[in-house]
C-alpha cells in the first residue's frame, strides 16, 4: 500500500472506531497484518479518550465541539484531526522499553522526536526528575552520582530502568485524570 494511501485508510479508520461506526478487523489486520491484535486495543483507549458520549449526542475531546451523531463525529474527526489521531495511534504503540529509553534520553539533553503532545509531556515530566545539569556535569537525582551527557544516559538505562518504569507508569495515571 503507497504511504498516502496507507494513511488515509489509518485517518478513517481510527475516526469510524471513535465514533462508533463499525470497523471490521479484518481491515485492522490489512493494515498492520503484524500487531493487529495490539492495534485493536490502541484503538479502543483512543476512542475513549477522544470523543465523549452524552445522552444521544458526541463530543470531541481534542477541541470541545458537538454534539455530533456518529457520521457527523466521523466526518469532525476524519477533517479537522487526521494527523493528531495518527499520532496518538503511532505513540500509543511504542513499548515501554522505548519509552524509558526516550526518558533517559531527554534527561540527558539528547535530542528526541516525539509525535503527540501527551506522550511527549509523560516523557518530559519524567525525565525532569531524573536529573540537574551543572555546566557539563549531570547529577543523577536518583543516587546523587555526577556523570557526563554520555555517561549520564548510560547510567539511567542500567542502573535506573526499573525506577523509570514506575515513573511513567505513575505519571501516566496521573496525565489521564488530568484531563478528565
Ligand atoms: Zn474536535
Ligand atoms: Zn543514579
Amino acid at each position: 500500500m503507497h504511504r498516502t494511501e496507507k494513511t488515509a485508510k489509518l485517518i478513517e479508520v481510527i475516526s469510524r472506531r471513535a465514533s462508533g461506526l463499525v470497523v471490521r478487523d479484518e481491515e485492522i489486520r490489512y493494515l498492520f497484518p503484524y500487531r493487529s491484535v495490539i492495534v485493536i486495543k490502541a484503538l479502543e483507549r483512543i476512542a475513549s479518550s477522544v470523543v465523549e458520549a452524552r445522552g444521544n449526542l458526541l463530543f470531541c475531546r481534542l477541541c470541545g465541539k458537538g454534539g455530533f451523531n456518529k457520521r457527523g463525529m466521523y466526518f469532525h474527526l476524519s477533517r479537522m484531526h487526521g494527523k493528531e489521531v495518527i499520532n496518538m495511534l503511532y505513540d500509543s504503540l511504542y513499548s515501554v522499553e522505548r519509552l524509558i529509553d526516550l526518558t533517559a534520553k531527554l534527561a540527558s539533553e539528547m535530542r528526541v522526536e516525539i509525535k503527540s503532545e501527551r506522550t511527549k509531556e509523560l516523557v518530559k515530566s519524567v525525565s525532569l526528575l531524573l536529573t540537574e545539569r551543572q555546566g557539563e556535569v549531570f547529577y543523577c537525582k536518583l543516587c546523587n552520582r555526577r556523570f557526563s551527557r554520555k555517561g549520564i544516559y548510560m547510567h539511567l538505562k542500567r542502573k535506573h530502568r526499573l525506577e523509570i518504569k514506575q515513573m511513567l507508569e505513575k505519571n501516566k495515571i496521573n496525565l489521564t485524570l488530568d484531563q478528565k
